[in-house]
């Protein structure tokens, strides 16, 4: 929940409009300030005030405790024309919170948190646990001061400045920080902090009853023996018939864990070194802990062990088992389409999954779109036209060997472009995140006006990897059922008669008079946009920069504009109201 305070009318104008846009996640405290203040920051996870800083400064100071546990605060002026983020910039969500209320209120956000100012990367951003001189280490980080990375393995993570490097790559190592991404349990100290990668999966069994006590200890007991931290603990495993054993799905809850089960005939394949008759008799295979651990591959650094009976129960049979196996980090691949060209045509979610990779593949000229976006120390590995295989192959490979990658497609890049090249060469052992893009079709139909009111589809008219025959069958298709048509990849300097054949095809169907949009650029600084018709193209006048669109035969121009109606009477469609929304 989202608290709203304010104490003057131009206040509560703005803290209604944002009450109004975020209704179910914003409440209104009213009131006296302080009493509403210090309401809201008990109750709510986050505060929008619209109050000066120093008044809300005076008003908290008290209540402040520390900042993971404190509501993230955002201070909005009289004039609404700031939204600071004054209190928990990342544990609390107050940059993210300035931000989406800039955003309602058409104000400037302000952030001053450090690691965000400066386009680096918070380590408590990484959406993973972070121990030990968590600030010192960011203020090396961000002082561009030695930064010494120990990681076992390589994992998925955004892009580090190039100050953080395995010590065998720095200049000084003996005095520089140290940030360990491991499960494994480190020698803390000033300067170094220890990120924690999911990658333990913890296998349980337990006998009916088992207390929750006895499965928790038994699994703190087996991971410090192990020398592994509990935060790393992906989620724990067991099998079905355990779902709803109480003493492991509290035991989950308690150490804030997923729990997942598998069907008994799914761990009775697995390959266990430890395998006993009991289970196999109570639940139908001879291993659970183990095998839950182990179904999805991994090694096995703790294999089955038993629960010691809690004080006042010493002697009795121990009712649990726990066995602990290591994952391999799972590479990502967002494939991202980066729009037509105008930058606020970029998705806000394509912009952050620029910023959440260390590897960005793509053709040097999008590449170069969105380069400022980038975090410092993203690796680049652009290309130039052409090579499409070769860049999807590059991603996908960068991928699998477990690093964070954006492959970037200019305008959606499922759309005659890099997601199906990519996607036909990666397997099930990396993460896929596909994020949409506008398409040059509909860039350019904004542009026209309302060209796509009724069926379209668009077609390439580039007969590189298709042979003509089936791209003018589809035309044929299109202009015998009436539909509206744009062409991509319409014409460049080696295919020059590819278009006027497609347009006379659909000229067979179609009334010379059809209105047909030619956009060049689209949403770039060079746009340009014409209405001609089926009769009056001049092909000459297109080439690869540019979309071509043509009508249906109830297309009209009007104003200037291309339309095309939702059906086929304009007077009953405009008349009733119907298929007018
Ligand atoms: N993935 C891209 C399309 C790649 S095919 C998308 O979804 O938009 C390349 C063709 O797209 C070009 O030859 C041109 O026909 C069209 N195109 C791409 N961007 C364009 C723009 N900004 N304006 C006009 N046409 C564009």
């Amino acid at each position: 929940m989202i608290g709203l305070i304010s104490a003057t009318a131009a206040g509560a104008a703005a803290r209604d409009r944002l009450a109004a846009a975020w209704p179910g996640r914003a409440v209104v405290y009213e009131g006296p300030v302080r009493a509403a203040v210090h309401r809201a920051f008990a109750e709510c996870e986050q505060l929008v005030c619209f109050l000066a800083t120093g008044a809300v400064v005076r008003l908290l100071a008290p209540l402040l405790s520390d900042k993971s546990a404190d509501p993230g605060v955002v201070c909005v002026d009289e004039a609404g024309r700031h939204a600071v983020a004054l209190l928990g910039g990342h544990a609390g969500g107050a940059n993210a919170l300035a931000e989406a209320v800039a955003e309602v209120l058409d104000a400037t956000p302000v952030v001053t948190t450090a690691t965000d100012a400066a386009g680096l990367l918070g380590l408590d951003m990484l959406g993973l646990p972070v121990e030990g001189d968590v600030a010192g280490v960011s203020r090396a980080m961000l002082d561009g001061a030695p930064v010494e990375l120990r990681a076992d393995a390589l994992w998925p993570l955004p892009a580090l400045p190039p100050n953080v490097a395995p010590g065998s790559t720095l200049p000084d190592p003996a005095d520089a920080a140290v940030l360990h991404i491991t499960d494994r349990v480190v020698e803390s100290g000033a300067r170094r902090a220890v990120v924690r990668p999911a990658s333990l999966a913890v296998g349980v069994g337990a006998s009916r009853g088992a207390p929750v006590d006895e499965v928790v200890g038994l699994v703190h007991d087996a991971l410090r023996e192990a020398g592994l931290s509990p935060l790393s603990i992906a989620e724990l495993v067991t099998v079905d018939a355990k779902a709803d054993e109480p003493g492991i799905v509290a035991a989950a809850a308690r150490l804030g864990v997923p729990l997942r089960t598998y069907a008994a005939e799914a761990l009775a394949r697995v390959e266990v070194p430890n395998p006993s008759g009991a289970p196999l008799a109570a639940v139908g295979t001879p291993s659970v802990a183990e095998a839950a651990a182990l179904v999805e591959g991994g090694e096995l650094l703790v294999p089955k062990r038993k629960s010691t009976p809690p004080p006042g129960s010493e002697g009795r049979a121990a009712m649990a088992t726990c066995a602990v196996v290591r994952r391999a980090p799972r590479g990502r691949l967002a494939v991202v389409g980066l729009g037509p060209g105008a930058r606020d045509l970029l998705t806000p979610r394509a912009r952050e999954e620029l910023r959440r990779a260390s590897v960005l593949v793509g053709l040097d000229q999008y590449v170069d779109q969105i380069r400022d976006l980038l975090r410092p120390g993203t690796t680049v590995l652009e290309s130039g036209l052409g090579a499409e295989e070769e860049r999807a192959r590059t991603a996908v490979a960068e991928a699998r060997e477990g690093r964070a990658v954006a492959l970037i497609g200019s305008g959606d890049a499922g759309v005659y472009a890099m997601a199906s090249p990519a996607l036909a060469e990666a397997g099930a052992d990396i993460d896929v995140v596909g994020v949409p893009g506008v398409t040059a079709a509909l860039a350019a139909a904004a542009v026209l006006g309302a060209p796509l009111g009724h069926d379209h589809v668009s077609i390439s008219l580039s007969d590189l990897h298709t042979p003509w025959e089936v791209i003018e069958r589809r035309v044929r298709a299109a202009a015998e059922a009436d539909i509206v048509v744009t062409f991509y990849n319409p014409r460049s300097r080696g295919r020059a008669w590819q278009l006027p054949e497609a347009l006379s095809i659909l000229a067979e169907h179609r009334d010379p008079a059809t209105p047909v949009g030619v956009v060049r650029n689209a949403s770039r600084p060079d746009e340009s946009a014409r209405v001609t018709s089926l009769a009056a193209l001049d092909p000459a006048a297109v080439d690869m920069m540019t979309v071509v669109t043509v009508g249906n035969t109830a297309t009209r121009q009007i104003a200037g504009r291309m339309v095309t109606p939702r059906g086929y009477r304009w007077q009953s469609a405009a008349g009733t109201g119907e298929g007018g929304r």
